[in-house]
């Protein structure tokens, strides 16, 4: 079959990449049906505090989304704290900060249905993309910063990102937290969850069995809709996700990996 010299650039770069996607797709549904079907306990939704550390507008909704929304539910305080400014997550809007804007505006609203007042949401505004690259100074600011706020609401548990999220904000996000919560002394449990961390890392890295494990499910099912309305909140983000990977965060169950000091 002939194609004009455009259109067959065109198909080369497009038949990588949508298969790259059906790849990752095929790779992350079965990573995690094992580890809900095999791979995890059940987690029952205790009555402790919260505080969810998101890198950016969205990762909180989509790995946490339903445990907020139950938590909240029973009156339980939940507090967000965004680490970045989202300004990298609009690819076809130039005007940086209208993008920032846009995400504060979408995770006020996703929160707003998940149950969290604006009161408890706190953006750090680090630049997206770049918490890898913050100096000694920034970085000892930061974890200053999430250590006071830990200080201030003493949560029993605080979620962040898998420590190999296969996302670099994600895995400095893990241990700006993790340095915070020992500057802080205070007893808590740290919980994992996962975003990229099923998509990505069957490809290119490999998992050992100890950093997915010991793994938790919440089931959700209860409020499965509202986690839904709150993921479509971010409507700015959806559009740009690959083919397949939201699914992932509409199962029945939320998975969350403990993290042993
Ligand atoms: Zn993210």
């Amino acid at each position: 079959m002939f194609y004009p010299k455009n259109s067959l650039k065109k198909l080369q770069k497009l038949v990588p990449s949508k298969l790259l996607s059906l790849l990752q797709n095929i790779h992350s549904s079965l990573l995690s049906r094992w580890i809900l079907n095999y791979g995890s306990q059940p987690l029952t939704l205790s009555q402790k505090s919260v505080m969810v550390f998101s890198p950016h507008q969205d990762d909180e909704t989509l790995g946490c989304g339903g445990m907020i929304a139950q938590k909240r539910a029973q009156a339980i305080p939940v507090t967000v704290v965004f680490l970045t400014d989202g300004q990298g997550g609009i690819g076809s809007e130039p005007d940086k900060n209208k993008v920032i804007q846009i995400r504060k505006q979408e995770s006020l609203k996703a929160l707003d249905i998940l149950g969290v007042n604006a009161a408890n949401i706190y953006f750090l505004d680090k630049v997206d993309g770049r918490l890898q690259d913050l100096d000694e100074q920034e970085k000892q600011q930061t974890v200053n910063k999430i250590a006071e706020l830990i200080n201030l609401y003493k949560p029993g548990e605080i979620y962040v990102p898998h420590y190999k999220d296969c996302h670099r904000d994600h895995e400095v996000s893990f241990q700006l937290v993790k340095v915070a919560i020992a500057q802080t002394k205070i007893t808590t449990e740290l919980l994992q969850y996962p975003i990229w961390l099923f998509w990505r890392s069957p490809l290119f890295i490999l998992l050992k069995l100890s950093d997915i494990s010991p793994a938790y499910r919440l089931s959700i099912a209860s409020i499965k809709e509202k986690k839904q309305q709150a993921i479509a909140a971010y409507s700015s983000q959806i559009k740009n996700l690959p083919n397949g990977f939201l699914k992932q965060f509409l199962n029945l169950d939320e998975i969350f990996f403990k993290t042993l000091f």
